[in-house]
């Protein structure tokens, strides 16, 4: 991790005067500047790629992005996730945002273990055990429930105007260090560090547990597109829904330390027919070319898992937020308002002598 660094006394410049600076704008920077500026906050948000733009190394513009409760997780990181469904479901009565409500149809392999993601009927609405028959008869189970999907091809820009709007400003720029960000905002004291897979390479931050994840998704025209479909066991394939772009976005794969911006055709072809398995009605065996194009980016991964820490650094605060891999988008409402918690804490601390 990154090395202590001296910093200037920011005590003479009243706290509420201190913007808070975020590096990183993809889906965990955004989330965390909303929350932030609608809690009062001044955010300044730095980072090289913004909402809008369509770089494979900027996750947020290729997720599928659905919600589906993830197994094998602890307590806190289910309450993230449910925080995140809280705030999507609000999102989702105004259109711009980009969030839909769908009907889910999950087929489990095999009976789910204790810490399944079964946690996830709790949060969810219409949650049913299905009947025998109601799905193919070569799965152990499956669950039908309403769930949240994400258009990041609408969300990211919504957030942009939502960030502007409260008064928060972009910036966009490359930095080689935090150290850097200090000398640009010499009045902040509490820094955020959402910068995913920049994390790897950030001269004071240096996290070699990250690692570059690629997907590639198939994405399908369809007017068919109000149900998502989620295998889950040892086989990785979902149809999620895009119902305001008209399509359904075929998957998944992960590729550790692949960067390849060329499309496979042989992951393509091979998501096609697992999609096709999985929901017929749907996906057809061989669709159309000019009903296909294919997204294609890179998880931002952590060995271990994400990180969501706070630690002095000096007079200064910095939070580290990065490392979501292939769940940012179902855990980032539930970090921002984590990240908001550990930000009043600090102001606490420096305000309330
Ligand atoms: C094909 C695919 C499908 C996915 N599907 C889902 C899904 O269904 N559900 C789900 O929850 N998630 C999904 N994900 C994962 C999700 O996209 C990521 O977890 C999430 O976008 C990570 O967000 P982030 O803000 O941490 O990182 P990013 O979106 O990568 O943003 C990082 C930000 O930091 C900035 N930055 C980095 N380094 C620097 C630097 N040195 N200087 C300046 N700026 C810097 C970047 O420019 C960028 O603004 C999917 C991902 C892919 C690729």
């Amino acid at each position: 991790m990154g090395e202590y660094q001296a910093a200037p006394d920011t005590g003479s410049v009243p706290f509420a005067q201190r913007p808070v600076v975020i590096l990183g704008a993809g889906i965990i920077g955004c989330a965390a500047a909303r929350q932030l500026l609608q809690c009062g906050f001044s955010v300044e948000v730095v980072a090289e790629f913004l909402p809008g733009d369509q770089d494979i190394a900027y996750a947020s513009a290729w997720a599928g992005a659905a919600w589906h409760a993830a197994g094998g997780i602890s307590p806190e990181q289910r309450y993230f996730q449910a925080v995140t469904h809280r705030v999507l479901l609000q999102m989702a009565r105004d259109p711009a945002s980009g969030v839909s409500i769908v009907d889910a149809r999950e087929y489990l392999e095999q009976e789910p273990a204790p810490d399944s993601a079964i946690w996830g009927k709790t949060v969810v609405s219409k949650f049913r055990e299905m009947t025998p028959g109601e799905y193919p008869s070569t799965f152990h189970c499956a669950w039908a429930y309403e769930t949240l999907v994400t258009d990041p091809t609408r969300h990211m820009p919504y957030l942009k105007e939502q960030i502007t709007s409260l008064g928060g400003r972009f910036h966009r720029q490359r930095v080689g260090s935090l150290q850097e960000l200090y000398g640009r905002f010499p009045d902040s004291s509490v820094f955020i560090n959402a910068s995913g897979l920049g994390s790897l390479t950030l001269a004071d931050v240096h996290d070699d547990r990250c690692f570059p994840e690629r997907g590639q998704n198939v994405f399908l025209r369809t007017e068919h597109c109000n149900t998502l479909y989620f295998r889950n066991g040892s086989e990785y394939t979902y149809v999620i829904p895009r119902p305001m772009s008209h399509g359904v976005v075929l998957g998944g794969v992960k590729q550790q330390d692949n960067l390849s911006p060329e499309v496979d055709w042989e992951i393509a072809r091979d998501e096609i027919a697992r999609a096709h398995r999985l929901a017929p009605h749907i996906v057809p065996e061989s669709p159309a070319a000019d009903r296909i194009s294919h997204i294609i980016g890179i998880r931002p991964s952590r060995k271990g898992g994400f990180r969501l820490d706070c630690e002095p650094r000096g007079s200064r605060t910095v939070l580290s937020a990065y490392g979501f891999g292939g769940g940012g988008y179902a855990f980032s409402y539930g970090i921002a308002d984590a990240l908001v918690k550990m930000v009043e804490q600090t102001e606490r601390q420096t305000v309330i002598l």
